[in-house]
């Protein structure tokens, strides 16, 4: 076939762009990069390997080398992994087909600086070799197909590229880059080895660079190094986790995570383990010190690795932890799994559900030692991934007290997020016996909220829980350590023996003297409340509403509402504060249904909701204002 010329997909010419204006200030970077693809490549055989033994032609050894040549100012990275066929060559290099690319994509602003802070985040892959060439061959052979059906691509990374077939004898591929005349720098054996030990070390191929030796001058000339035609290896050459944590530096581990994560922050914590007995493994996981922008996506991409025998299986490992625990990246390499295994298989295998639970105890355990241990870090921890934490109450039984212990809230009398259960139980009231909480949409309104009124008059705390997912994971959490969690917002209150005998009998005398004006209020708001009663948890308030134990709270039901997903209609119940002057101006008022109107729009208005009909509760009031 003769040579073609072929223009990039719109997006790659785009990308082309950016890379070369925007990441000139670590070029460093493209080396990594290409050397990661080499390794890949390599994976990719090792795989395609395992049922076609013959795909390793005589080459059983995979390596990757790198050299240059001075006089003609190219620098070439060589693999002998599974190579690309003319039109693998054509789709791989001239479009863009990777997702995380092309989400990259997306999010870019056009404003060059933020978008040169997102580009680092992603690493670009190949096109990264732009950075420092102004020029790019690439020529491969696909491993199993005859010399004749090599393939040389070649572009200047502006609009196109040119392939044509070339006889290649070596399986794999060859990137040559023609350094740009300020990328000289990279024709230097010293420049290039410091790169790849900072970047590159723990691929678990051998890289290989041609050895230097030191020339003595002649005559009194001074003398040079030069290149000699022997190879040596330049990285470790053992993937990292298979290596003794000792001889890990914690550079190293960060290094591996930013590789894998795309992530540009160094990990918040770190977990590296050898597991033996009956199911054997090797994990090495992290938490990052950042959220993704898609946390709360449960459908997202996994971050975990899985690798068999140190052969690359697949990426994001679904079942290798459980959802709420997406946010962990790392790898784990099985001793037991087949090295043909699937997704599918993935699922049932028993092996996967030991490595599965394994993992996941590793991570509370690294969270509950930044809880013990490391303050600061845990709740900054906390303040990411807190929420998603929660998650885990519902969806993972085994674990639930050791996730509800690791639970911090604000409370009525703290502002930080920074309550736990067992600090909540410790300063308990004498005669109190549940822990009380509210939801609501934010701390501001759970603090001021009117149905705190009474808890803080006795000086009893109460849990503010301002995340969506709260009420949720709550429904999971009945107790905690032997004491029940009541929702102060839910069902009657009942302060049990912290309520004095005269109190209680208050109470219920109101509710026998004030039951023709509840019964009248009841209905005035037949439409919107399921029941009037006189409560004695309001103290300043003239009204409050609370639901049914069992009922989700209206502050539940609107955020859902506001999220656009369905909620059941819940009427709430009003109660009224039968002490309060508003309440009692009722009795005998000629505009008994206006102001029964505003107690209730009122008790909405306090805990953040709107009336239903705003317009109406205003010309209610201003009536009354007149
Ligand atoms: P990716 O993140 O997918 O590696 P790149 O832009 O770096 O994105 O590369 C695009 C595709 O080109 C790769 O997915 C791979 O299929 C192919 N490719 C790149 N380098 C090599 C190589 N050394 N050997 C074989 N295929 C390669």
């Amino acid at each position: 076939m003769s040579k073609q010329t072929l223009s990039f997909q719109a997006e790659v010419a785009q990308l082309l762009k950016l890379v070369t204006h925007s990441l000139y200030s670590n070029p460093d970077i493209f080396l990594r990069e290409l050397v990661s693809n080499a390794s890949d490549a390599c994976d990719k055989l090792r795989f395609e390997g395992l049922n076609n033994a013959e795909l390793y032609e005589d080459a059983p050894n995979l390596e990757v080398r790198v050299s240059f040549d001075k006089a003609a100012k190219t620098l070439t990275i060589t693999d002998n992994g599974i190579g690309l066929s003319q039109i693998e060559a054509v789709e791989h290099l001239g479009t863009i087909a990777k997702s995380g690319t092309r989400d990259f994509m997306a999010k870019l602003s056009g404003d060059q600086k933020n978008d040169a802070q997102l580009i680092g985040q992603f690493g670009v892959g190949f096109y990264s070799g732009f950075i420092v060439a102004d020029k790019i061959t690439v020529e491969s052979r696909r491993a199993g197909l005859p010399a004749a059906e090599g393939v040389r691509w070649s572009s200047a990374g502006t609009g196109d590229f040119e392939v044509e077939m070339i006889e290649r004898k070596e399986r794999g591929t060859s990137v040559i880059l023609h350094l740009k005349d300020d990328a000289t720098e990279y024709l230097n054996t010293w420049k290039l080895k410091s790169i790849i030990s900072k970047y590159s070390d723990h691929i678990s191929l051998p890289i290989l660079m041609k050895k230097e030796a030191w020339k003595e001058g002649e005559n009194g000339q001074p003398g040079e190094m030069v290149t000699s035609d022997e190879w040596e290896t330049v990285n470790q050459a053992a993937a990292l986790w298979t290596r003794a944590r000792k001889d890990i530096t914690p550079e190293q581990y960060d290094e591996f995570y930013k590789q894998i994560s795309y992530d540009n922050q160094a990990p918040l914590a770190t977990t590296h383990n050898r597991v033996e007995g009956a199911t054997e493994y090797t994990q090495l996981l992290y938490i990052p010190a950042k959220a993704p922008m898609d946390l709360f996506n449960r459908d997202k991409a996994a971050g975990v690795k899985l690798y068999v025998k140190r052969v690359f299986i697949m990426d994001d490992a679904q079942a290798l932890l459980p959802v709420y625990l997406r946010f962990v990246k790392g790898v784990v390499d099985s001793s037991d799994l087949p090295l043909n295994v699937s997704r599918e298989l993935l699922q049932e295998s028993r092996a996967v559900k030991a490595i599965r639970e394994g993992c996941t105890k590793r991570v509370l355990s690294m969270i509950e030692d930044l809880a013990a241990n490391e303050p600061e870090k845990f709740a900054s921890f906390y303040a990411e991934f807190g929420a998603v934490l929660k998650e885990g109450l519902g969806e993972d039984f085994a674990n639930r007290e050791r996730l509800a212990k690791l639970l911090r809230f604000a409370s009525s009398t703290t502002d930080t997020t920074s309550v736990g259960f067992a600090d909540y139980k410790a300063r308990m009231k004498e005669g109190q016996d549940a822990i009380y909480y509210i939801t609501a949409d934010t701390q501001a309104a759970g603090k001021n909220s009117p149905q705190l009124e009474i808890f803080r008059k006795k000086g009893i705390e109460v849990l503010l829980m301002t995340d969506r997912v709260d009420e949720w994971a709550l429904n999971y959490l009945h107790e905690f350590d032997g004491t029940p969690l009541q929702s102060v917002a839910k069902g009657a209150v009942d302060l049990g023996k912290l309520q004095d005998e005269d109190e209680k009998k208050a109470a219920e005398e109101a509710q026998t003297q004030f039951k023709p004006v509840l019964d009248k209020l009841k209905e005035a708001l037949k439409d919107k409340a399921s029941d009037v009663r006189a409560t004695t948890r309001l103290v300043d308030s003239p009204a409050c509403l609370v639901v049914q134990d069992g009922d989700m709270s209206t502050q539940l039901a609107r955020m859902l509402k506001q999220a656009g997903q369905a909620a059941p209609e819940v009427k709430p119940i009003l109660e009224i504060n039968a002490q309060h002057p508003l309440v009692k101006k009722l009795e005998g008022s000629e505009h008994f249904d206006d102001l029964a109107h505003i107690l209730f729009d009122q008790a909405l208005l306090a805990e953040g909701g709107l009336p239903d009909d705003p317009a109406a509760y205003v010309k209610r009031v201003n009536a009354l204002l007149l």
